[in-house]
């Protein structure tokens, strides 16, 4: 059938999505086989228009395409069944938000601390946690391996039970999930031991996280269908890892940029210096300038951690904070009172014993 979806429903190409629905309910009354025995052509291709058009995603992939092929669009699971798209058309719910949903299970978080140095070269863990699962036992099925399955009494084995009503305008179907098989069509005879019956188990799981080199704090990775499982032919919940970078004890993370905090002596800052100071690499070389003073920021360009999804690493910046010598020797308090004297300035010392022996030394007063 290479009908115009359009023609079908008697609608212009313009028409808002309110007169897409009037027309369709008006013709699937007209045509639903309950009222009309000769109408089941005519409703099923009504249907499919309507199911196109009625999605505005799949009405602009049709006006683009023109396809009337239904496999052509996207319907998860095949293309809904069209007592299914009646049924919605007439409940105003969102279509295929109902009954036709496949169940799915919950998503899990499982929260993962990594180090600086995983940071850097990523790698992997193996984790393990809780989940919901098929039962190992019966498959999903429920049913005690060995037993059968029987055809619901109640659905006859379609899973769906229509309801019939007669109203002015004439007979109308509704369907919904069959209450004594939730919609299986069929029923076990004996439970399964395992699971009793829910098809289900909970159980350790183990799998394996690749670490994403580069990885900040707080970013998730998600593995698709390692969550709760929720049944046979439902799909699984998704497994949601979430990554804690351990604070370090010699550096500080800023992005891709770490921070080393390094005391120099006063005589280092002054005269500049070659020292080596630690990086995730191992100990590296850094030159200190003369005249360096408390604060300055120091750059080992490519020594900090990688950029997410870039070979491209950051910075090891090393901040320089100045001592000031504390407790000293006779000797240094002479070449730093001599330093003064040299800088031309005088200087009022608050060291009392020392310098008032210097003074008697030197005759002064
Ligand atoms: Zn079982
Ligand atoms: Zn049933």
């Amino acid at each position: 059938m290479d009908k115009d979806y359009y023609d079908l429903l008697g609608v212009d190409r313009n028409a808002s999505q309110e007169e897409i629905k009037k027309a369709y309910r008006r013709l699937a009354r007209k045509l639903h086989p309950d009222v009309n025995p000769d109408g089941a052509e005519k409703f099923k291709a009504i249907s499919e228009a309507y199911a196109v058009l009625s999605d505005p995603q799949k009405r602009a992939q049709y006006d683009r395409f023109g396809t009337t092929d239904p496999t052509a669009f996207d319907f998860s699971g095949g293309f809904p069944d069209i007592f299914e798209i009646f049924n919605a058309a007439f409940s105003d719910t969102p279509f295929g938000a109902d009954f036709s949903a496949p169940r799915q299970g919950q998503s899990l978080r499982y929260e993962l601390t990594i180090s600086l140095e995983e940071v850097l070269h990523g790698g992997s863990r193996e984790i393990e946690y809780q989940r919901i699962r098929l039962c190992q036992r019966c498959g999903g099925t429920g049913a005690e391996p060995g037993t059968t399955l029987r055809t619901c009494p109640t659905c006859r084995g379609s899973g769906r039970i229509r309801h019939t009503q007669h109203t002015f305008l004439g007979t109308m179907s509704t369907i919904s999930t069959c209450p004594t098989c939730h919609g299986r069509g069929e029923v076990l005879t004996e439970p399964c031991q395992q699971c009793r019956g829910r098809g289900l188990e909970r159980a350790v799981e183990k799998t394996t996280v690749d670490i994403p080199r580069g990885i900040e704090d707080g970013q998730e990775l998600v593995i698709r269908g390692m969550g709760h499982e929720a049944g046979p032919g439902a799909r699984p919940g998704d497994l949601h890892v979430r990554f804690h970078v351990a604070e370090h004890d010699t550096f500080v993370r800023q992005g891709a940029d770490l921070i080393f905090h390094l005391q120099i002596s006063f005589p280092q800052a002054a005269l500049g210096d070659i020292v080596t100071v630690p990086s995730l690499d191992g100990e590296v070389e850094l030159q200190i300038p003369a005249g360096s003073e408390t604060g300055d920021e120091l750059r080992l360009p490519g020594r900090g951690l990688p950029r997410l999804r870039s070979n491209r690493r950051g910075d090891l910046r090393v901040i320089l904070r100045v001592a000031t010598p504390k407790r000293l020797t006779r000797r240094q308090k002479e070449l730093l009172l001599e330093l003064a004297r040299e800088e031309g300035k005088q200087i009022h010392p608050q060291d009392g014993n020392f310098f008032q022996r210097m003074r008697d030394a030197f005759g002064g007063g």
